[in-house]
């Protein structure tokens, strides 16, 4: 395959480079090490510093830490009591945990398209999808770049819906000088390794609301309380004794996860700012090549970027975006695609959902690719990558 487009036989980089990765040091590895030789391995120090550092970071009041995004998302669902016949809005360019999180609970994840510029979901589009049985909005920053989050608080707060904002790409962006984490009824984070700061897997749910934070807290640990003042028996036995008073999972994180992404919270505006650098690099060598179209970037939004994207004018390229993917790999480029619309899945075509449903997400699917974008990359490997794009540009330019 690699022979597919390999242009003037030769290609841009000797090593094959990915899209994402991990930036782990010896302080992360010793972070971790040094919990593992202590007493507890979860349920320890390490979650309530860590909750207690994403309160700091963000400047929400409650953050609780989980087993991962999805879990996150899950819970942040149960807490505002999605359940079923209700309906939950979301864009279909995200990770399937986005719209997953809604049915978990019964409910029906229902798409709204996305800003063809911004690939966020469009506050016009949530709006037109509004009726008696929605509930709530979850809200993607996609790539990192925050979503409108004063208009979607505002549509939410003239419906009676809660805002959640699947913050997954976007820990360290600003929005209007405010930290994500403060902006929705709720903020979900995954720590998962592509990620801009790593647990291996990991989530949090933040938000500024203690009602909505107690039902976090339940829903996360399995239902169960230890303050006698949210017992039914007010009497109890014994200090052993605890109550399980919802149904709940089991969504801990360990405290070793913890412990690494403590470590990897010390290097957040470090990581944050030479992703900038990189985005800027590609901007300034992409603004001028008519046949890429670049995300647009909302002023509103200081982005911590996690994914930096092309887009192929393909009326204006010979090839398909297929063709420039392979042609890619074949200069030692891995990029990768975000996202297939969830609702094209199976799981969700046969409960209903169609092709055509949401056309500006489409369309942007069909000639998107995610380049290599993460700390570690140097100078030279970014470069590379700009090089082999303009290489392939070239070459299959009409
Ligand atoms: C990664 C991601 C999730 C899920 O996070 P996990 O930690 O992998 O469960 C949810 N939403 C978006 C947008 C993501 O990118």
């Amino acid at each position: 395959m690699d022979k597919i487009a390999l242009f003037g036989g030769k290609p841009v980089r000797e090593k094959k480079i990915f899209y994402g990765h991990q930036l782990i040091e010896d302080d992360d590895i010793r972070a971790v090490s040094d919990v593992l030789k202590s007493d507890y391995l979860t349920c320890g120090p390490k979650i309530d510093e860590l909750e207690q550092k994403l309160c700091e970071i963000t400047g929400a009041k409650y953050a609780v830490v989980v087993s991962n995004g999805t879990a996150a998302l899950h819970v942040a669902c149960m807490a505002v009591g999605v359940t079923a016949g209700d309906e939950v809005i979301t864009t279909p360019i995200t990770f399937a945990a986005s719209a997953n999180c809604a049915a978990y609970c019964g409910a029906k994840p229902v798409f709204a398209d996305i800003n063809p510029e911004t690939y966020n979901i469009d506050p016009a589009k949530i709006k037109e999808k509004i009726n008696a049985r929605t509930k709530a909005v979850v809200a993607v920053d996609f790539t990192g770049q925050a979503v409108e989050a004063d208009d979607i608080a505002e549509i939410c707060h003239d419906n009676g819906l809660i805002f959640i904002e699947d913050a997954a790409h976007s820990i360290g962006t600003k929005y209007k000088g405010r930290s994500v984490g403060t902006l929705a009824d709720i903020t979900t984070f995954s720590f998962h390794p592509v990620k801009t700061v790593t647990s291996g897997e990991g989530g949090a749910v933040l938000t500024n609301d203690y009602e909505l934070y107690k039902k976090i807290v339940l829903a996360s640990h399995h239902g169960i309380t230890h303050e006698v003042e949210e017992m039914r028996d007010k009497n109890p036995e014994g200090p052993w004794y605890y109550e399980e008073i919802a149904l709940g999972y089991n969504y801990r994180m360990t405290d070793f996860q913890a412990a690494l992404l403590l470590s990897q919270l010390k290097k957040l505006d470090r990581f944050s700012k030479r992703r900038k650098e990189i985005v800027d690099r590609y901007n300034k060598a992409f603004e001028e090549i008519p046949e890429i179209f670049v995300q647009k970037e909302i002023p509103e939004s200081d982005t911590t970027r996690h994914l930096y994207i092309i887009q192929l004018v393909l009326d204006k390229l010979s090839c398909s975006r297929r063709e420039f993917f392979d042609a890619m790999a074949a200069e030692n480029v891995q990029c990768q695609v975000h996202y297939v619309p969830v609702y094209w899945f199976p799981y969700y075509e046969d409960m209903g959902y169609k092709k055509g449903l949401c056309p500006e997400a489409e369309k942007m699917y069909r000639s998107v690719m995610s380049i290599p974008l993460y700390p570690a990359m140097t100078d030279q490997e970014v470069d590379d990558v700009i090089k082999a794009v303009k290489k392939l540009i070239e070459y299959y330019r009409k």
